[in-house]
């Protein structure tokens, strides 16, 4: 019987073993198109590669460290991941596919189009994979200029610029009101897709409001009937709460939208598997911590398609990059990422688009999981090992910057940036003799998860089958003990019926 016993737990052991191998799921997330018709390869670089009054320049045909993407860019990307990952579970498409050109050379239907281009591109790619787009600062006009009210836009960019194809019919009623929405990606799981260019600092329609288009109240809401409902959620939006790794102080949300905001994220950090964000165009993640300051959730912050060579002072140029996670489908947690990019110095001399994978965020940061707890105790590592430090870097530009530099101060706000998503705290990180990457993240154990130890399932295995083997030769050994029994014990002590014919002595 304990056989048996044992034989059966091993035998849901392996189900349940093998369940979770079957729950892993990937996602593409690809951000920051900028997608610019103008570009020309004999373009000038210097006016974003767009046609110099006849003047010849060489550019790459998949682009150009100073200038915008090109369609062939954009369509190489697209392919790229079709190619590496034909069938995600998703892809989250993280807004931003209009160019930085003025606003004097655009207008509301070029954005609409311009957005409508990337769209088709993408659903002629993976015509029955599900795309989950959100708006970036870029795809309104005036850029940064979203209202805090509902208005015709967001309807626009359902028919004009497709997105309805994109957006079942209840989340396109949602979208309409701001631009923002939900989603089930699976019966455990729910995407929340936001429209943070309303809190955006350079926004000048939405600085008065309290709550933009209701966003706030309606993520909470979300929040409050994933809780009840057991669901865990993934938000996706566009910039992210928090200030820039490469322009010290510079933070994206004005003050009180960032406060309101990771304050709103911290309360439900126990249903937030993760945050993916793009925006800064650059690779980086962030770390929200609780109350008690223990790391309790993860902003992934995932570097642009795009190359362009930024405008603001000290931030340069990056490699066209796509990301690719892996990720529990019950629980919604990253298990890993996979940053592939496109060397665009290479490409400038070959003309050819081979994209190659850059890294594997858990061994090349040498996590053991991408929780909060183990990246915390990877930025915290920045400050004593220059060589996970300097990695970093590389990865921060895509690899476009082999060999970064930055001393103490850059380092400083580079740490603060990860681990401070408020700008008092941010200060005060920066201040402090050693940048405070404070308390300790394992000083908490009980109240930050930490994932579950796995046993290898090569062991599982061994065990299980030696297992069922000892309980097929017990079996095997019990019948012949019973045969024998047959013969020498007295039937009336057999526990088994008797032979046909005859019955038990007396
Ligand atoms: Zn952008």
């Amino acid at each position: 019987m304990q056989f048996l016993i044992i034989y059966l737990a091993c035998f849901a052991f392996i189900c349940s073993s093998n369940g979770s191998v079957v729950k892993k799921g990937y996602f593409w997330q690809v951000t920051d198109f900028h997608y610019d018709a103008n570009y020309s390869t004999n373009g000038n670089p210097n006016t974003m590669c767009h046609s110099d009054g006849g003047k010849s320049h060489s550019n790459s045909i998949y682009g150009n460290y100073l200038c915008d993407s090109p369609m062939k860019l954009i369509i190489s990307a697209i392919d790229a991941m079709q190619s590496i990952h034909p069938n995600p579970d998703f892809i989250f498409w993280t807004g931003d596919s209009v160019p930085h050109v003025n606003n004097s050379d655009l207008d509301q239907t070029k954005i609409y189009y311009n957005i409508g281009n990337v769209t088709e591109q993408l659903m002629k790619v993976f015509p029955n994979t599900s795309i989950y787009p959100v708006l970036g600062n870029h795809d309104e006009y005036p850029k940064d200029a979203f209202p805090p009210g509902a208005t015709s836009y967001y309807s626009d960019i359902l028919t004009v610029s497709q997105w309805s194809k994109l957006l079942g019919e209840n989340e396109a009623t949602v979208f309409k009101t701001g631009g923002y929405y939900s989603s089930l990606l699976n019966p455990n799981l729910l995407v929340l897709g936001l429209n943070t260019n309303l809190y955006y600092g350079f926004n000048p329609l939405t600085q008065n409001s309290t709550d933009p288009s209701g966003q706030l109240k309606w993520l909470e809401k979300q929040f409050k009937q994933a809780q009840i409902s057991q669901k865990k959620v993934i938000i996706i939006s566009h910039i992210p709460p928090g200030l820039f790794e490469l322009f010290s102080g510079l933070m994206w949300f004005s003050n009180n939208f960032n406060e309101k905001y990771v304050h709103l994220v911290s309360q439900y950090s126990g249903i937030i598997a993760a945050q993916i964000y793009g925006h800064e165009h650059t690779d980086s993640f962030r770390i929200l911590k609780d109350r008690s300051g223990t790391p309790s959730g993860m902003l992934f912050l995932s570097p642009a398609v795009t190359p362009w060579k930024s405008t603001l002072p000290g931030v340069g140029s990056n490699n066209p990059s796509i990301r690719l996670y892996e990720y529990n489908r019950d629980t919604g947690e990253i298990l890993d990422y996979h940053q592939y990019f496109l060397n665009l110095a290479t490409v400038i001399t070959t003309n050819k688009d081979i994209w190659q994978k850059e890294y594997d965020a858990k061994s090349d940061y040498g996590l053991t999981s991408l929780n909060p707890v183990d990246f915390m105790q990877a930025a915290q590592s920045f400050r004593n090992s220059p060589k996970l430090f300097k990695k970093y870097l590389q990865y921060n530009s895509v690899s476009q910057n082999l060999n970064p530099v930055c001393n103490d101060t850059c380092k400083r706000v580079h740490v603060c940036s990860i681990t401070e998503l408020r700008m008092s705290d941010f200060n005060d990180c920066l201040n402090k003799p050693n940048p405070t990457l404070n308390p300790e993240p394992h000083s908490h154990p009980h109240t930050t998860p930490r994932p579950k130890a796995h046993v290898p399932r090569y062991m599982v295995i061994v065990i299980c089958t030696l297992a069922g083997t000892v309980f097929v030769l017990a079996v095997i050994v019990a019948i012949i003990c019973i045969k024998k029994h047959t013969v020498f014990i007295p039937h009336q002590y057999s526990r088994f019926s008797s032979p046909v014919g005859k019955g038990p002595i007396n």
